[in-house]
């Protein structure tokens, strides 16, 4: 059971949540309950499952809810929303906030189990997809996998610094403001220098530019950053 894919399986049905459960275990997952969405949250946490089915309609946090509270920390494990049947509105209003597929109750197992496979073949699928790769000039950046060249050269960055140089070439050519970057790259809670901007920029620059011998950053003095494409 090692290797086996891990669903957090959040509803509040107990019978029909029982029914996953044996199901689920049946066909070779591992199976970790929820009932309510605040337990949900806690599950998810805990046991960073492969997988979540989340019911809509649950107690305390609503599916919306947690579906919108896993993906502020989680960009990729997928989610399938279970609504009941005629819910048109909560269709859309899951795929917002941030679900990857739904299905409608009562279902039958066997699209159950289409769907977990059609919903991690999509995850395993990511990293080879051509919009994962960002390029300026002689740099590239693989998204997805995290890796940065320029030419051959596979250049390392923490976390802060590669997500400010995948926002710069993704703007690439447009000037950037520090406000934006800000609010893009720290988030708008942040709290702290507001020259933080201006220290990564400097960091990005000593580890390729400097280092390299190119000029991928440019400053527009009072104005901001952007990364130059064209000679
Ligand atoms: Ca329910």
């Amino acid at each position: 059971m090692d290797n086996a894919i891990k669903v957090l399986v959040v509803e509040d049905e107990s019978k029909l949540a029982r029914f996953m459960e044996l199901e689920l275990e049946h066909e070779g997952y591992e199976v970790v309950l929820a009932e309510d969405g605040r337990t949900a949250i806690d599950k998810y946490f805990e046991e960073e499952p492969d997988i979540v089915l989340l019911d809509l309609m649950l107690p305390q946090l609503n599916g919306l809810e947690v579906c919108r509270r896993i993906r502020k920390e989680s960009a990729d494990v997928p989610i399938i929303m279970i609504t009941a049947k005629g819910e048109t509105m909560d269709k859309i209003a899951g795929l917002d906030s941030g679900a990857d597929d739904y299905m409608t109750k009562p279902f039958v197992v066997e699209e159950l189990f289409a769907r977990i496979r059609a919903a991690m073949r999509r995850k395993t699928d990511k990293p080879d997809d051509n919009k994962n790769l960002l390029v300026l000039k002689n740099l590239t950046i693989d998204v997805a996998r995290h890796i940065v060249k320029l030419d051959n050269n596979e250049i390392e960055l923490t976390k802060r610094e590669f997500e400010l140089l995948v926002y710069l070439v993704k703007n690439k050519n447009i000037v950037i403001s520090r406000e934006q970057i800000l609010n893009k790259v720290w988030g708008y809670d942040y709290i702290g220098e507001t020259n933080v901007v201006d220290v990564y920029i400097r960091y990005l620059r000593t580890k390729i530019d400097d280092k390299y011998g190119v000029k991928l950053i440019h400053t527009i003095r009072g104005v901001g950053y952007f990364a130059k494409d064209e000679d």
